[in-house]
């Protein structure tokens, strides 16, 4: 049981992190799971790069298996070549390892505007305003990826960068607003930078316009 990262044989599946199609032949990242519905394993298919945001550690593996044990020639030529520009196998690692340092990091979902006030910040506990900012979280559970709240751009570093183990009681569900989230008592690894975040809810969120990501940045960075 090897995760992949091979060009995909079909157009038919969707990427479980993004939610839009992956063409045919390009390369895809293939995170095998046991079936929790019966026998044998299931592979949940990512875009590269949704992978390494959203799932760094069977991602890591996957890198490791298709460029060590097993990397032909051919799929090292696969796998060198950018999905998207700029999009260089070291700089997917790079991606990845932010989430491997960041445990919450692959929680990112995008960004928005909340359209009611009625959400509250998984970090500060206090309410989202209608209409401000806010970053979308989802908790990954058995292939899924469930919605889990939200908080505050503002708030982002408190959240990103506590350190996390694991979901806390009834996190998966997402509807709990009244528990706050651990606090942080150590960042672990380097500081985030606010860019790391930005490509994050610009690459889930892609309806943001340039004038909407460039507010988020700025809220990003004054926090
Ligand atoms: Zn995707
Ligand atoms: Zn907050």
């Amino acid at each position: 049981m090897s995760h992949v990262i091979e060009p995909a044989t079909s157009g038919r599946a969707k990427c479980r992190g993004c939610g839009e199609k992956i063409a045919k032949d390009e390369l895809r990242f293939g995170e095998v799971t046991e079936n929790p519905y019966g026998d044998g394993d299931r592979t949940l298919w990512f875009h590269p790069l949704c992978g390494a945001y959203k799932r760094p550690e069977p991602f890591v593996e996957a890198m490791a298996a298709t460029l060590i044990e097993d990397g032909s020639v051919a799929d090292l030529e696969a796998i060198e070549t950018p999905a998207a520009p700029g999009e260089t196998i070291a700089w997917l690692r790079d991606q990845s390892r932010f989430g491997l340092d960041h445990r919450r990091l692959p929680r990112i979902d995008g960004a928005g505007r909340a359209p009611t006030s009625r959400a509250h910040c998984r970090s500060c506990r206090e309410p989202i305003t209608k209409d401000s900012w806010r970053i979308g979280l989802v908790f990954y559970e058995e292939g899924y990826f469930n919605p889990s709240g939200f908080i505050h751009v503002g708030c982002w570093r408190n959240y990103l960068q506590a350190e996390d183990e694991g979901p806390a009681q009834g996190e998966a569900a997402g509807e709990d607003v009244s528990r706050r989230d651990a606090p942080n008592n150590e960042a672990p690894g380097e500081p985030l930078d606010p860019a790391v975040v930005l490509a994050r809810l610009a690459h889930f969120s892609p309806e943001l316009t340039p004038t909407d990501l460039a507010e988020i940045d700025g809220e990003l960075k004054s926090a």
